[in-house]
């Protein structure tokens, strides 16, 4: 069948559900990280023993030399704004009650993009700002362990 020939049907459709389930991993350096964050408090990244790049979070390879990373660091809770954000609707484009504060926080050569707690106009680009954790019975292994990050006093 020519693809002229098959332009002349109709296209065919099947209605129904298909039972599909996955499950995301973190991989192994996400893993790490993440049990790091939940378990100790800490932000852990890895440098690159070829280029010396830091990678935050975690990665198993760099980006730049194809490396693979295994030193792990602590970058500790403070990093630096890098660039933030005032939102003033959710992902779905609904209007948010509050609008909300994001940033970039940089650590090492890479970051987290996260929630700011702080008053925009006070903010600059380059100050450093903590990490505010969850407290450790509380914390699931997720990103949202930082409950945001707030200007180091
Ligand atoms: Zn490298």
């Amino acid at each position: 069948m020519t693809l002229l020939e098959r332009d002349k049907h109709a296209p065919a459709a099947w209605r129904g559900n298909l039972p599909v389930t996955s499950r995301y991993t973190y991989g192994i350096a996400g893993e790490k990280f993440f049990r790091a964050l939940k378990d100790e408090g800490r932000i852990m990244g890895m440098v690159c023993p070829n280029c010396g790049l830091t990678y935050v979070p975690a990665a198993a390879f760099c980006e730049r030399c194809l490396s693979e990373l295994t030193e792990w660091v602590d970058v500790g809770l403070v990093g630096e704004l890098h660039t933030f954000t005032i939102l003033f609707v959710d992902y779905e484009g609904n209007p948010l009650d509050e609008p909300e504060l994001v940033g970039f926080i940089k650590f090492g050569d890479g970051g987290i993009v996260h929630k700011l707690d702080a008053d925009p106009d006070l903010l600059e680009i380059g100050m450093k700002m903590e990490a505010a954790l969850k407290p450790k019975s509380k914390r699931t292994g997720s990103i949202l362990d930082i409950e945001h990050f707030r200007p180091v006093k």
